[in-house]
C-alpha cells in the first residue's frame, strides 16, 4: 500500500485568513485571488506563509515577483509597496546562492523581505497582519500561504507524528509492514514540491516491484530534485539541490535566463504527456 495524500491546507488555523484575506494555495482559492488582483487599485500587499514546512519553499517569493510586475505593469507601482513574510531565515534556506540571488532581486525592485516572521493572525478591520512576535503590518492586500499538515484521515489512523507520516528517508517504508508513503504527506526530510513526490514515488514502485517478485528491493532515494523560480519578466532560475539522509542538504543555482525559462517550459510539457496523455495547454 502507498499512503500519498498529498498536505492538506487548514487556512481557518491562522484567524482572520479567510475574513481578510486570500490564500492562494488551493485552487480555488489562486483562482479567487487572480480575480482580486486584476482590480487591484494599488496599496501595500502583503505576502505572508503561516508555518513551515510548506509547499514549493520558494514559491511566496516568486508570488513577490510577480505581483511587483504586475503593479509595474499596471502602473501602480508609485502607490504600492510588496512585502514578503516567511517562517524561515531565508526564501530558500537550502540554496545560499539561489537565496541571495532572490535578495538581490527584491532590493532591486524594492520588495520588504522579513525573515522569521510566521504569519499568526489577521485584523480585518484594522487591516494588519500580526506576526509571531506580535508586530502588526499594515496591509490593502493580502495573499497567504496556509498552515500545512497530513489530512485528517491520516492523523485519526495514528500514522502521524509532528503532522506527517515517518518514513525511511532511504526506502519510503512507514513503521507498518508494507506500507509506504511518498510525497508531501511523508516526512522524508525533503521539502514539499513535486519533484520530490515523484522521485519518492518511483523508489516506492521500485520496490514493491521487487518484492512482488520475490526478489530483495535495492532501489533507495537519492534526495535529489530540481526546483524552478520564476524571477518575473519572463526569466527563471533552476535550483539543482540534493537532501542525501544524514547530510546537509546542498543546492546551486542556475540563471536567472532565458535557457532556464525554455527549460522549464520543457520540464512541465514532459510531465502533463507522461502523466495526462496529453500536451500542454496552459490555463
Ligand atoms: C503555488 C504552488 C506552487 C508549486 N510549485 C512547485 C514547483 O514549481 N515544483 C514542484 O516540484 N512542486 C511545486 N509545488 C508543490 C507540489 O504541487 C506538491 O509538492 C506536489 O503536488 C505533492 O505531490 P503529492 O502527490 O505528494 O500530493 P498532491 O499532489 O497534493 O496529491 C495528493 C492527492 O490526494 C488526494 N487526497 C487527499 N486526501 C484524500 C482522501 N482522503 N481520499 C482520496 N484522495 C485524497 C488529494 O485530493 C490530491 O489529489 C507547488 C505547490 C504550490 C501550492
Amino acid at each position: 500500500m502507498v499512503v500519498a495524500l498529498g498536505a492538506a491546507l487548514f487556512p481557518q488555523a491562522t484567524p482572520g485568513l479567510l475574513e481578510g484575506g486570500h490564500e492562494f494555495y488551493t485552487n480555488a482559492g489562486a483562482f479567487a485571488a487572480r480575480e482580486v488582483l486584476e482590480t487591484f487599485a494599488g496599496g501595500n500587499v502583503v505576502i505572508g506563509v503561516a508555518s513551515a514546512p510548506y509547499k514549493c519553499v520558494p514559491a511566496p517569493s516568486e508570488t513577490a515577483m510577480l505581483v511587483h510586475d504586475l503593479l509595474k505593469e499596471r502602473g501602480l507601482l508609485d502607490r504600492s509597496t510588496v512585502t514578503l513574510l516567511l517562517p524561515l531565515p531565508r526564501p530558500v534556506p537550502p540554496a545560499p546562492d539561489a537565496s541571495a540571488a532572490i535578495l538581490a532581486a527584491f532590493a532591486e525592485r524594492g520588495i520588504a523581505f522579513r525573515p522569521d516572521s510566521p504569519v499568526a493572525s489577521l485584523d480585518p478591520e484594522r487591516k494588519v497582519v500580526v506576526v509571531g512576535d506580535g508586530e502588526e503590518i499594515p496591509y490593502d492586500l493580502f495573499l497567504g500561504v496556509p498552515v500545512h499538515a497530513a489530512p485528517a484521515v491520516l492523523q485519526d489512523a495514528g500514522m502521524c507524528v509532528d503532522g506527517y507520516v515517518p518514513v525511511d528517508p532511504l526506502t519510503m517504508e512507514t513503521q507498518f509492514p508494507g506500507v509506504y508513503a511518498v510525497g508531501d504527506v511523508a516526512a522524508t526530510g525533503t521539502p514539499k514540491a513535486g519533484v520530490f513526490s515523484e522521485g519518492q514515488a518511483i523508489v516506492a514502485a521500485q520496490r514493491i516491484i521487487a518484492t512482488l517478485r520475490g526478489e530483495e528491493p535495492s532501489a533507495e532515494y537519492d534526495g535529489r530534485g530540481t526546483c524552478y523560480v520564476e524571477f518575473g519578466h519572463d526569466e527563471v532560475a533552476r535550483i539543482d539541490i540534493r537532501f542525501a539522509a544524514g547530510e546537509p542538504p546542498t543546492g546551486s543555482l542556475v540563471g536567472p535566463s532565458p535557457e532556464v525559462t525554455q527549460d522549464k517550459a520543457e520540464f512541465g510539457r514532459s510531465r502533463v504527456k507522461r502523466w495526462f496523455g496529453r500536451d500542454w495547454t496552459g490555463v
